[in-house]
């Protein structure tokens, strides 16, 4: 059975052009739970340790530059099927091809400067919750 918790990143983007709100919003009432939340700025390390997979990729320097740019919102998120539901509440990565109603078609101009970040598979979730918050901040 799938899990159900996903790991989320309101991006700079979307932080400096005030969509924390909006956005919360949409994911409140598509029905997750807030399990753990901080307003927080990504340093160097951090940004390459979280996309490290993405290491070898040339957008890579530009996607740490984007990601240490200004404050994020990070969040722990609770719902069944979280991980997939969220995807789809998203949205595709190149808002571009995102479908209508999905964070990052209302909210994200670019497929670099792409508003929201959703977990792409449980255990990735849970490396990603333990990177950003104790365990004692997820309960
Ligand atoms: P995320 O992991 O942020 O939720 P994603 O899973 O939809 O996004 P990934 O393939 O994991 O997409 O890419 C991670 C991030 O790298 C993207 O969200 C985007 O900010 C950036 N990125 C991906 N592809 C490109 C590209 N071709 N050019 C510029 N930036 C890119
Ligand atoms: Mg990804």
């Amino acid at each position: 059975m799938s899990g159900t918790r996903t790991f989320t990143m309101i991006k700079p983007d979307a932080v400096k052009n005030q969509h924390i709100g909006p956005i919360l919003e949409r994911i409140t009432s598509s029905g997750f739970k807030i399990v753990a939340m901080k307003l927080t700025q990504l340093s160097e390390r951090d940004a390459s340790l979280f996309y490290a997979v993405h290491k070898e990729r040339p957008f890579f320097s530009e996607l740490v530059d984007f990601m240490t740019s200004g404050p994020i919102v990070a969040a722990i998120l609770e719902k069944e099927n979280a991980v997939d539901d969220f995807r789809m509440l998203i949205g595709a990565t190149n808002p571009a091809e995102a479908a209508e109603g999905t964070i990052r078609k209302l909210f994200a101009k670019s497929i670099g400067e792409n508003a929201i970040h959703g977990s792409d598979s449980d255990e990735n979730a849970e490396i990603e919750s333990a990177f950003h918050f104790s365990g004692r901040e997820q309960f």
